[in-house]
């Protein structure tokens, strides 16, 4: 496969932008190789600057659920550019996204819109600490919610701990009343209930966790913390970045039927373009400025770029037959990736919900960080490498989640599986 002209752009990237991208993962660090430049993409397919074509299993971390350049949704957007790109004012739109939101998680009366799930965690983190009063939350190990500094933080030895910095310049005072727990643990978040009573203002949890690798909630699990929380004045958070409208139109709340407090959501609900937004009951929400005194605002919130974008997406998602499809496709692909891994000999193990996925390069079950981080990722970027040589864009890392769109025909999960299993072979 050529990569002379990724090779080049990649080459000048770095003289301007660290690690010549401007989200890690992007750089293939943890894979090895040059990251490859998109040039464009349509339906299940991306093409780089040298021509290759590849079957995307990455749709932008999750957002392109439709698929690349779904054509209602560029119709939408090219009538919605000319109309002016930005206002700084309210729209109809906002109205319309929040009210579809609304309806397909009816737990979020109210909500509010900003540009990324970074924004939407860190805005509801605020809100239950002004509604608790209290300071402390928790989080769980392995668990990803943006980059804001106070969820920036790890776990000391897989027990439930005090969160230390996960990154240079997060202060430790920051992270010091973020505690950590395994995930699927309800035991350790019991005890740090125990051990800091009337201090936690919230649990914050991926309802199911999506970057570790796809790892599901435990029977019991996401019952036993909300539980836990409204027995001790906390609010329970979902964030559903990932899951909302993704393992059900309605998320993961509607799929485990567990009612958290504030959602945040991301990804698909801007339908590729740079969205988020975090919501709840409306005494909760009207807590919020200008109606109540917990400010944040933003500049670009609500743009009408994305919330077009946002409604055209749901729009299609709300159609009947939808989400079987994709379960459809995704089952597929899940069965075929075990049965070519039987074949060649590999010790792997699929973890999969609806069109989530991850492939574990590991013989023992995952059910939390510790275990995901027991894969083999030497193997991983090997197959990761052969992968892509085959014409197929998988995740660049052990810990991320593949993405299945409805635009993935038969036909690409059938080739896709081939080569995964070439790829296999190979390694
Ligand atoms: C992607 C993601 C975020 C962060 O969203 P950004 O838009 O990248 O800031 C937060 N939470 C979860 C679960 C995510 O997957």
């Amino acid at each position: 496969m050529k990569l002379e002209r990724s090779q080049k752009l990649f080459e000048e990237a770095q003289q301007y932008l660290p690690g010549g991208v401007d989200s890690p993962v992007r750089a293939f660090k943890a894979v090895g190789g040059t990251p490859i430049f998109i040039v464009r993409g349509k339906g299940s397919k991306i093409h780089d600057e040298d021509g290759n074509e590849f079957i995307d299993y990455v749709c932008s971390w999750g957002p392109l659920i439709l698929g690349h350049s779904h054509p209602q949704v560029v119709k939408a957007l090219k009538k919605a550019v000319e109309q002016g790109t930005s206002f700084g004012a309210s729209t109809e739109l906002e109205v319309r996204l929040a009210k579809l939101i609304s309806k397909a998680f009816p737990s979020m009366e109210m909500l509010r819109f900003v540009n990324s799930g970074t924004e939407a965690t860190m805005s509801a983190l605020r809100l239950a600490r002004a509604f608790t009063r209290r300071d402390k939350i928790i989080k769980f190990d392995g668990g990803y919610h943006g980059h804001s500094d106070g969820l920036l933080t790890k776990g000391g030895s897989g027990l439930a701990t005090l969160g230390i910095p996960d990154s240079p310049g997060v202060p430790l005072s920051y992270t010091q009343n973020t505690l950590v727990a395994p995930y699927n643990n309800i035991g350790d978040v019991k005890q740090l209930f125990e051990r800091y009573p009337g201090e936690i203002a919230a649990v914050i949890v991926e309802p199911v966790a999506a970057n570790m690798g796809v790892v599901l909630p435990e029977h019991g699990f996401l019952g036993g913390l909300r539980q836990l929380t409204r027995d001790s004045g906390a609010l329970l958070i979902f964030d559903e970045v990932i899951t909302g409208f993704r393992v059900a139109y309605g998320g993961a709340q509607s799929l485990y039927n567990v009612t958290p407090d504030l959602t945040c959501l991301g990804k698909i609900i801007g339908g590729g373009l740079p969205v988020g937004a975090y919501g709840g009951g409306r005494k909760l929400m009207e807590m919020m400025a200008p109606v109540g005194p917990v400010y944040q605002a933003g500049t670009l919130s609500g743009n009408p770029l994305a919330m077009t974008a946002g409604i055209e997406t749901l729009n299609v998602l709300g159609q009947p037959g939808v989400y079987s499809k994709l379960e459809e496709k995704t089952s597929k692909l899940e069965d075929g990736i075990a049965k070519v891994a039987s074949e060649a000999g590999v010790r792997l193990r699929t973890s999969r919900i609806a069109s989530l996925l991850t492939a574990f390069f590991t013989g023992t079950p995952v059910t939390d960080y510790d275990s995901a981080k027991k894969s083999d990722t030497a193997l991983f970027s090997r197959f990761f490498t052969h992968l892509l040589a085959e014409g197929v864009y998988w995740p660049p890392s052990q810990f991320e989640a593949a993405f299945v769109s409805l635009a993935h025909s038969d036909e690409d999960i059938k080739r896709t599986v081939e080569a995964i299993g070439n790829a296999l072979k190979a390694v």
